[in-house]
């Protein structure tokens, strides 16, 4: 057993309102110990118990490591052409994912693998301590379950997404996709999945596929998470409700009646404002989800395709300036609301008890996250106790 006593914090985020002050639990001229694995005291500094170690924070804030609850990073190749000629006025229709699929199927093992932990080490030296990570550039039973094995390596939040598009082979056969989806691919994957996923679009898979394939997930154990409503309004988010997922992701264009079924639920509303910076496309209504009582997550859809970014800061900044969060509830949905749309409790807090995530800035306040945007603050991060 070893101790860690981290003082010198300027102001700690706990997530846990019984803790300190407001939505956020602050507390000034805090300090935190961490023993091993977990967080095992937080409070002012001036009670803090004794420890092995001591890590000084300088008078930065100090809050949870983020929680990255949608990120795609098992795929080869770039698309940074594609990006250059949509800010050059091309629509985007969700076609280019074909292009990351076939590099993705044309790459090796090992060059997948390196382009994941590279992605994932970029992300946690930013903060991100828990990131959820899909497959979907394979979409052949051996490419999907390669990319959930790579996946699982880099992280236990893995998702199957067989069905992020009809792959050209299967052209105008969609329904025989989804069977091949819901069988062979969803049986190879397994092992190596937590959750089952589905791009719930035109152009992609429509309400009933949808229902199959996460019904199919469910089935063997996984639990679901839906890509709903981004592109336009449809059924994704109230099939999402209807399952029960834990998360509709992108909640883009939301009609009143799909507000008030994610407002009733425990299904959480994951924003991922990356995207509609990359494509230059409408932000989701933050302000109605908050308003109506909708859990709000933020993550960054990290992909080489729509929202090529894995900092958590640079979605807080954008929630704030673009969708109208206010800093504490960016702040809270990139952490806490993570952890919800993971349904984890042990991550996204600092209470005694949660794992020893924590992320130290070279700034006094989290106000500064949305207040610098673009400025790496991030000074230290600890992971699972681990000083990185
Ligand atoms: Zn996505």
């Amino acid at each position: 057993m070893s101790s860690l006593l981290v003082d010198g914090i300027g102001e700690l985020v706990t997530n846990d309102p019984a803790l300190g002050d407001g939505p956020l639990g602050l507390i000034p001229d805090a300090a935190v110990v961490l023993v091993d694995q977990q967080v095992a005291w937080v409070g002012r500094a001036d009670g803090a118990p004794a420890a092995d170690g001591r890590l000084d924070a300088g008078g930065g804030a100090v809050l949870p490591g983020f929680v990255d609850s949608h990120s795609h990073l098992v795929f080869a190749g770039d698309r940074a052409a594609e990006f250059a000629a949509r800010m050059a006025g091309e629509p985007y229709t969700g076609g280019g994912i074909r292009t990351t699929v076939a590099a993705t199927r044309a790459a090796s093992d090992d060059t997948l693998r390196a382009t994941a932990a590279r992605l994932r080490a970029e992300a946690l030296r930013q903060g991100t301590t828990t990131i959820e990570v899909k497959s979907g550039y394979g979409l052949s039973v051996a490419d999907e379950s390669r990319s959930l094995r790579i996946a699982f390596e880099v992280s236990p939040e893995s998702t199957f997404l067989g069905a992020h598009l009809v792959p050209a082979e299967y052209a105008g056969r969609t329904d025989d996709y989804v069977a091949l989806v819901c069988g062979e691919m969803l049986a190879a994957a397994e092992p190596y999945a937590r959750w089952v996923d589905v791009f719930c679009e035109r152009g992609a898979f429509d309400a009933d596929q949808s229902r199959a394939v996460l019904a199919a997930g469910i089935a063997r154990g996984l639990a679901a998470r839906v890509h709903a409503n981004q592109l336009a309004a449809g059924p994704g988010v109230r099939l999402a409700v209807e399952l029960g997922a834990a998360s509709a992701d992108h909640c883009t264009h939301l009609t009143g009646a799909d507000v008030d079924a994610l407002a009733g639920s425990e299904t959480v509303a994951t924003l991922l404002p990356g995207a509609e910076f990359s494509t230059r496309s409408p932000y989701p209504d933050a302000r109605a989800l908050l308003a109506a009582g909708a859990t709000v997550a933020l993550a960054t859809d990290c992909n080489p395709g729509t929202s090529y970014t894995s900092s958590m800061a640079f979605c807080i900044a954008l929630a704030v300036r673009e969708m109208r969060m206010t800093p504490p509830e960016a702040v809270w949905a990139a952490t806490a609301g993570g952890a919800r749309a993971l349904r984890r409790s042990d991550v996204g807090t600092l209470r005694p008890g949660a794992r020893a995530d924590l992320v130290v800035l070279s700034a006094p306040s989290y106000l500064h996250l949305a207040y610098r945007p673009g400025v790496p603050l991030v000074r230290q991060v600890i992971h699972n106790g681990v000083v990185t």
